[in-house]
């Protein structure tokens, strides 16, 4: 500072001599001293830490340069030599690079280093604020946020005594449109749906998206009846058509409502609940929507409860195959068994077929179940005909299984392993597997038809009951369902086995009916010109065991 002072007093009581040469050593020194200062003035304004270091250093740095180029400048400020040309230019030169310096300090540099100012700053924590809080595609706000919003809604509903909803939606089928029409359309379909859900609610309820095709409402200080006229006006604006980039999609929601404070007291249990009874109005034909029940909750623990063994039962080889005799009414033989599986749970006993096959199939257990059953089942049939019994196995597919890539392959191996002819495996569809995909069965179907193994169509009458079926798919038995055989007494239902069978005949099926239980029914059934029978009037499903003793030894019924 006092170079700059006496350059200036001498620059003042000297003029005459002040040359070219003083005044670029004042422009340099005047230059040294503004650059530390513009760093610290920029340092202050942005208070960014990560830099501090090397602006200190850089700091330093430039200090010692001016302290320096002061000491050297000095005795010439002192003695005012004239002019003298290189130095001049030095000099100047040193004055320009230091100013550009400071220019580059205090406007390039934190451009470079990519320091945000304050403002920049407040721009992105809104904009991280805005992402941590609302979904990118709809403009609702998120689960997170919506988790921190309920918490202050239970804690006000608390104090005051207010009562208010948690309506839990879920779109039916949404992936279905995703896969037929894209993304991208499955995108504007949630949009469109954010934004009728949005004009339905009360300035003061609350919209989320919790991802996917998931959405939950928070309805403030409404009783369960208000909840109610709410969600019905929701289930019909989000049923009624959408045009979506000139095209019409039909979407329909499924809807699950809990209570606050009768269902429960906490966010976690809410949401949870209203998700559980959207998922029981998906299972009562979706398009409507379920309050919370406690019996919903009972169900769900004994499912859960009941799955978790399911994953271990294979492992802990809990699981046994039954087996079932088809007769022959022809010959009076038992031709073919059918696999049944049978699960002895170490807690429960018994666990009944009807509970734990369905949970299987919603699980995807029940593809290596099935698996172990088709494995299991030939192991034992190749035993049986070994010891000399002329006996066919039925095994049950699923859906599931026969959807896999990799079936015809697996049914080979399977046949290989255990050296059965597969004329000997019988496998069982349903009507319902035919419909899914059809093509992909057709070609399936008649793969394993060319390995030798043949196909049953199972629990005819109860799906879809299509007649065409039984012309369009490639299988060689159809088996009637119990129901019919149940009321074969029954006039209509008896027309209606006896044309089954006719048609069944005329493609050269054989027809076999399920559920016999008791003898008349066998003379009406043979009178249809149905050729097999099965069911509790021959056996119940047995061991492996006891189906040696009770029949295979005698391979007849009497
Ligand atoms: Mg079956």
């Amino acid at each position: 500072m006092s170079q700059i002072l006496n350059s200036l007093v001498i620059a003042s009581t000297h003029t005459s001599h002040f040359s070219i040469r003083t005044f670029f050593d004042l422009l340099t020194s005047l230059a040294y001293f503004t650059i530390p200062l513009a760093i610290l003035f920029f340092m202050k304004k942005r208070k960014h830490v990560k830099f501090k270091w090397i602006y200190i250093c850089f700091t330093l740095f430039i200090l010692l340069c001016g302290f320096t180029h002061a000491l050297h400048v000095l005795p010439h400020l002192m003695s005012i030599e004239p002019l003298q040309s290189i130095q001049t230019i030095a000099a100047g030169l040193t004055a320009t690079i230091s100013i550009i310096t400071a220019i580059m300090v205090w406007s390039i540099m934190p451009r470079l280093l990519r320091i945000p100012s304050t403002a920049e700053l407040e721009e992105a924590n809104k904009e991280i604020r805005y992402l941590a809080h609302y979904d990118m595609l709809t403009g609702l706000i998120n689960r997170n946020y919506f988790n921190i919003l309920m918490e202050q809604v239970i804690n006000e509903a608390t104090q005051y005594k207010k009562q208010f909803a948690v309506v839990f939606i879920d779109l039916d089928r949404f992936k279905m449109i995703n896969d037929s029409y894209g993304h991208r359309m499955g995108d504007l379909l949630l949009e469109e749906v954010s934004n009728r859900i949005v004009r339905t609610v009360g300035e003061k309820d609350i919209v989320s998206r919790q991802g996917g095709d998931e959405f939950i409402l928070l309805l403030q200080d409404v009783s369960p009846d208000k909840a109610e006229i709410t969600v019905n006006k929701i289930l019909g604006l989000l049923s009624s058509v959408f045009i979506l980039d000139g095209k019409e999609i039909h979407c329909t929601p499924s809807v699950g409502i809990s209570c606050f404070p009768t269902d429960a007291l906490d966010a976690e249990n809410l949401i949870k609940y209203a998700d559980l009874a959207m998922y029981k109005a998906k299972e009562t034909g979706r398009n409507n929507y379920k309050f919370f029940t406690k019996a919903m909750n009972e169900e769900i623990s004994f499912k859960l409860s009941l799955e978790n063994d399911l994953r271990k039962a294979l492992v802990k080889e809990e699981f046994e195959v039954y087996y079932q005799p088809q007769l022959d009414l022809n010959t009076n033989r038992i031709v073919s068994v059918e696999a049944l599986l049978r699960w002895h749970h170490p807690e429960k006993g018994f666990v009944s077929p009807a509970d734990f096959i369905p949970l299987a199939e919603e699980t995807g257990l029940i593809v290596p179940i099935g698996e172990w059953v088709l494995r299991e089942s030939c192991k034992q049939t190749k035993k049986w005909r070994n010891q000399g019994h002329d006996i066919s196995i039925s095994v049950n597919l699923s859906n599931q299984q026969l959807i896999s890539n990799h079936i015809v392959e697996l049914v080979k191996e399977i046949l290989i392993e255990n050296q059965l002819d597969p004329q000997y495996l019988t496998l069982e569809i349903t009507e319902s597997l035919a419909i899914t995909n059809l093509t992909d069965t057709l070609n399936k179907l008649k793969k394993l038809q060319e390995i030798g193994v043949t196909i049953a169509l199972d629990d005819f009458g109860t799906g879809y009951s299509s007649l065409s079926y039984l012309s369009t798919l490639p299988i060689n038995f159809v088996k009637i369902d119990k129901s019919f055989i149940n009321d074969i007494c029954d006039k209509t239902k008896r027309e209606i086995v006896k044309s089954v069978s006719r048609i069944a005949s005329s493609r050269g099926l054989t027809v076999v009916a399920e559920g016999v239980e008791e003898e008349e029914q066998i003379y009406i059934i043979q009178s249809l010109g149905i050729g097999m029978i099965q069911g509790y009037y021959l056996s119940k499903p047995v061991p492996s065991k006891e189906m040696e003793k009770k029949f295979l030894e005698k391979l007849s019924f009497v």
